[in-house]
């Protein structure tokens, strides 16, 4: 599903449970995630999904939050971060940090992954060399 900005005939977004949260709210969550975690969040128009990076230093670059998959991006990428300041995390390849950062996005998130974030979650994680996404 597509959601625009602002319009009065967007519908809805998310789970039945959680309606009308709209893309500003899903911005301001990120946006106190971050803080929270002492993460800087750079919204950069330019980027797609697939260019979104996390840096160790406590910075992400995320593309705008125009839909549910760049919220989700969002939040996987501050996942990173999240999770890696964890001592003691079980798993330390590129497959464990990919995982750990998609179950950090879905324990924090405000609504369930729509069709095409779901579309978009699997692919990057199979363009990780994950196999079953659940
Ligand atoms: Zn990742």
């Amino acid at each position: 599903m597509r959601v625009q900005d602002g319009g009065g005939d967007a519908e809805p977004i998310g789970a039945p449970a959680v309606t009308g949260v709209s893309l500003d709210a899903l911005r301001t969550h990120v946006l106190a995630l971050a803080e929270g975690l002492g993460v800087k969040v750079f919204f950069r128009p330019e980027l797609s999904v697939w260019e979104a990076e996390a840096f160790p230093f406590g910075e992400v670059d995320v593309p705008l939050i125009t839909g549910i998959l760049e919220y989700y991006c969002a939040l996987h990428e501050i996942g990173h971060l999240a999770m890696s300041a964890l001592p003691g995390l079980p798993g330390v390849g590129e497959l464990d940090r990919e995982h750990h950062a998609h179950a950090w996005a879905r324990s924090v998130a405000l609504v369930e992954p729509d069709e095409r974030a779901v579309w978009g979650l699997e692919v990057a994680w199979r363009s990780h060399g994950g196999e079953v996404w659940e």
